[in-house]
């Protein structure tokens, strides 16, 4: 590997500074806030899982898609005969879902209701807002089959949202249960019904990047229109045997996108004899009136919302903001009712998002949103002399002991260098120590920011400092 390899963060990765920390702590506190106001709470699961924790919900292929490693040589003595393939994890409701079988949540009264804030990894092409390692926050309901619960997810991430100050959040909200119940009704296996949703979601998306003026092209680099998105959709449609009458209603659902009212009236006339879809609409339905009743205010329903991921059943939502441009999509969620029967577990109903928290830290910096700053330290305690440098260590921990947030001196400069760099880091307070003072007792308290100084007694610097920061 060249020097100059082994000095850079690896590709898609990112260092973090602490100004860029400060934000991204304020996102996260702000999420756990909401979450844990709807009473969600948190779990934590490895870094890596077994490959096959994802292999089983999303085949073979999604080894392209993410990171796989072998396990340690020596994990042939932990009973495995070959050691186990391990995969970073590329988002955490599998591990959830694994968690709620066998990790001490199974016995829990339903719905168990949790929330993760972590890093995840994929093998994607970076790009601005989009990483190969980058962090999801999100909420999984385990139970609830009912509308209710799909509004309450829903409303946590618009009320998440709302509390971060991103307003200007754009809602999508569909159901996947009108395209798997016309494809199932006419024999199409799920295995079809997923590659199908994988390319009405692309297909989807490009129209919207077209609709917003982004260029959009094929796999020849020509140029595509929002006709030809369709016409290739079609195509493929046909190609994997999807014909005729049911050809046309699936591509139907790009003409399903308004209010819900519009939505579902047209929806229902033309997918009246799918029993299948006409309960997925009902739901829909229900859960919008509940979504009504949870003050989530704006949304478009849009049928050709179709997510990427192959696991989901039923209502699918996703929150875009459009001041992040191409990778705009800050949530994606949706109900997943047989991922945990899948996997070995009961038939649990399930429903839940992610953020992408990278995204929404940007968003912040983007719109302008005002985010709490803290300076590094509320005092610096500066020694004169060398004679009265370990006492300024003394003085510091007396103050950290009180509850304020001091430094010290560990490059012995002298008493101007040091109040230059408190005014660089914004350090509201000085406190220093002279032998002169020192004899009586006393120190010199300088407000930075207001230019003043006066000489206090030692035993009042702790009271004076909290006093005047409101320390409490
Ligand atoms: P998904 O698990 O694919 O539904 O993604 C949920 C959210 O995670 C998306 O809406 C994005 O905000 C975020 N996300 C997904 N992939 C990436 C990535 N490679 N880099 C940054 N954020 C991502």
């Amino acid at each position: 590997m060249s020097k100059a390899t082994l000095f850079q963060h690896p590709r898609g990765t990112r260092d973090f500074l602490p100004e860029e920390m400060m934000r991204r702590r304020y996102g996260e506190s702000v999420i756990r806030q909401v979450f844990e106001k709807y009473g969600y709470q948190e779990i934590m699961t490895p870094i890596f899982e077994y490959f096959d924790l994802y292999k089983k919900r999303s085949g073979e292929k999604i080894r392209d898609e993410i990171y796989v490693f072998p396990g340690h040589p020596r994990e042939r003595d932990d009973g495995f005969g070959i050691p186990p393939e391990y995969a970073l994890r590329p988002e955490l409701t599998a591990p959830a879902c694994r968690m709620l079988i066998s990790g001490g949540l199974s016995t829990w009264p339903r719905p168990v209701k949790i929330y993760y804030i972590g890093q995840c990894f994929r093998y994607d092409r970076p790009a601005p807002g989009r990483y190969r390692e980058f962090w999801q926050a999100g909420i999984e309901v385990f139970g609830s089959e009912f509308p209710e619960s799909d509004a309450e997810v829903i409303a946590v991430a618009a009320n998440t949202l709302e509390e971060l100050g991103l307003v200007t959040y754009e809602l999508r909200i569909g159901t996947l249960g009108v395209l798997r119940g016309i494809l199932s009704e006419n024999g199409v296996n799920e295995e079809t019904q997923n590659r199908i949703a994988g390319w009405i979601d692309k297909a989807a998306s490009n129209i919207n990047k077209i609709k917003g003026g982004e260029p959009v092209t094929d796999d020849r680099g020509q140029s595509m229109s929002e006709l030809g998105v369709l016409q290739l959709l079609d195509e493929e449609l046909y190609n994997i045997g999807v014909r005729g009458n049911v050809k046309d209603k699936v591509l139907k659902v790009f003409e399903l996108v308004g209010t819900g009212q519009e939505v579902l009236k047209n929806a229902k006339e033309i997918f009246n004899e799918c029993k299948n879809a006409m309960q997925a609409l009902d739901h829909l339905s229900a859960s919008l009136n509940a979504l009504e009743m949870l003050k989530v205010p704006s949304y478009v329903v849009d049928l050709s919302v179709a997510r990427g991921l192959d696991f989901y059943t039923g209502t699918v939502f996703e929150f875009n903001i459009a001041s992040l441009g191409a990778q705009k999509q800050v949530c994606g969620g949706g109900r997943y009712d047989n991922l945990v029967h899948e996997y070995g577990g009961p038939k649990i109903p399930a429903t839940g998002f992610a953020f992408g928290l990278d995204r929404l830290v940007e968003a912040i910096s983007r719109e302008g949103v005002k985010v709490p700053t803290t300076t590094r330290c509320h005092v610096v305690v500066i020694a004169t002399t060398q004679e009265v440098r370990n006492k300024t260590l003394e003085i510091a921990n007396m103050l950290r002991s009180k509850g304020v947030r001091v430094e010290t001196d560990l490059m012995r400069r002298s008493l101007n260098e040091m109040l230059s760099l408190a005014n660089r880091f914004g350090t509201p307070y000085a406190v220093i120590v002279g032998p002169k003072e020192l004899s009586t007792g006393k120190v010199i308290m300088r407000n930075l920011l207001e230019k003043k100084q006066e000489e206090i007694s030692l035993e009042d610097v702790a009271n004076r400092i909290k006093k005047n920061l409101n320390l409490g």
